[in-house]
């Protein structure tokens, strides 16, 4: 289990960890750049953000940090240290160029970096050789892909500075993710993991793209993390048929993104709404009032309120949206089973991944015991505190 003070020195530790492989592997090279960029745990908000609502996520001490060097071959080299990629882990390619772009293939892995190498917003860009190890799991929900995205970003303005634009960087992680791994994920992953801040959540308004921190660092309040170690398949082609249905209940009722719909607007056109639509639209209004609610519930220190709209947000992904799952649900309903516990619920896309809970630290340890003792798989704690986003590491 990860401790709070943990993160500084795990992020340390897996770049030395990240160095000894790189010399490893390129004997002939010294690394000159290290970066990091965290994974994310969204606190409320979920669906929300490709519906221009609002999302209340942090940046964890969990990262994918990338070793490398500049190189002058025109040839970038990679290296993942992830078990759970696909195979090869190892790859060599021309640097892009306007005459030989980059394309998506195999392994699935490489497509989400070198989508960010395609779009990356300077050039030309020489090429590289680089290293990428993380302690975000990969497919738990807590955003791997988009740390990966980030982190090679950020070692590429270390080798070809951009304009430093923090909404463009995120943006240009985002359209790799849709271009390259087919993903069509809304910008909440890119978004925090650029701008994460330590001992904050942030408010993102996905519409305005205007970010509000909110102090988030109580001494006797705990975000405990737990994966369920499990994601059920469907996740791949659920996500988009969501999206689609999110999109036709704005259509029919005339908006454009379900941002500018109001439960009273929805209740009126519920007969002209298949009953799903219908449903899905529900969750989407509900939730974005319930994470501008629980921002000011955080602001107000009042985590009761707090603990109440995640018990309420989770039952409407899991009646209305339809995305959580029975091992998700188990964890939840263990979580708030004792005394201490605010609340509980999935977090990320759902059909398996983690869930967030928010306890009082003094309950924390009988929790995580309680959920040990009814879970019927295997589940992994990170007891995670609220994190800077990418950043250059010192070697
Ligand atoms: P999540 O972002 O919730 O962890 P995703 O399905 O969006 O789950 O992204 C997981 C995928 O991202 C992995 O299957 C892998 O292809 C890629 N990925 C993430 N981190 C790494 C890494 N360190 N090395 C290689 N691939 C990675
Ligand atoms: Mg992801």
């Amino acid at each position: 289990m990860a401790e709070p003070e943990a993160g500084v020195d795990a992020c340390q530790r897996l770049m030395e960890e990240t160095v000894r492989i790189f010399r490893e592997t390129y004997p002939a090279c010294e690394p000159t750049i290290a970066v990091a960029a965290p994974g994310r745990v969204n606190m409320i908000g979920e669906h929300t953000d490709y519906n221009q609502g609002f999302v209340l996520p942090m940046a964890l001490p969990l990262v994918t940090v990338v070793v490398g060097c500049k190189s002058t071959d025109g040839v970038i080299s990679l290296l993942t240290t992830a078990k759970e990629a696909d195979e090869p882990k190892r790859l060599e390619f021309p640097a892009p160029s306007e005459a030989n772009p980059l394309s998506p293939g195999l392994p699935r892995w490489a497509n989400y970096v070198k989508g960010v190498i395609q779009h990356y917003r300077a050039s030309p860009l020489p090429g590289f050789k680089a290293v990428m190890a993380s302690n975000v799991p990969l497919g738990g929900g807590l955003s791997s892909s988009a740390s990966l995205e980030v982190a090679m970003y950020t070692f590429l303005q270390q080798i070809c500075p951009d304009d430093g634009d923090l909404v463009e960087k995120a943006l240009t992680c985002q359209k790799a993710e849709h271009t390259f791994a087919s993903m069509p994920c809304g910008i909440m992953d890119q978004f925090i993991s650029v701008m994460g801040r330590k001992d904050h959540a942030l408010l993102i308004d996905c519409r305005s793209l205007e970010v509000t921190p909110v102090p988030l660092i109580d001494p006797n309040l705990v975000v405990l993390i737990t994966n369920s170690n499990v994601r059920h398949t469907l996740t791949g082609s659920e996500y988009p048929t969501r999206r689609q249905q999110c999109m036709e209940a704005a259509k029919a009722l005339g908006k454009e993104s379900l941002r500018d719909v109001c439960m009273a607007d929805l209740e009126a056109a519920k007969t002209c709404l298949e009953a799903e639509v219908y449903c899905r639209a529900r969750h989407v209004i509900s939730e974005i009032k319930r994470t501008t609610e629980a921002a000011d519930a955080l602001k107000a220190r009042n985590y009761w309120e707090f603990g109440k709209l995640m018990v309420q947000s989770h039952n409407s992904l899991r009646d209305d949206y339809e995305v959580s799952c029975r091992e998700l649900d188990e964890l939840v309903a263990a979580a708030m089973d004792g005394e201490g516990v605010y609340g509980s619920r999935m977090t990320g896309g759902g059909f398996g991944g983690c869930t967030v809970t928010l306890v009082d630290a003094a309950a924390v340890e009988k929790t995580i015991q309680r959920i040990k003792d009814r879970y019927s798989g295997t589940a992994t704690f990170y007891i995670t505190k609220p994190s800077n986003g990418a950043r250059v590491l010192k070697l």
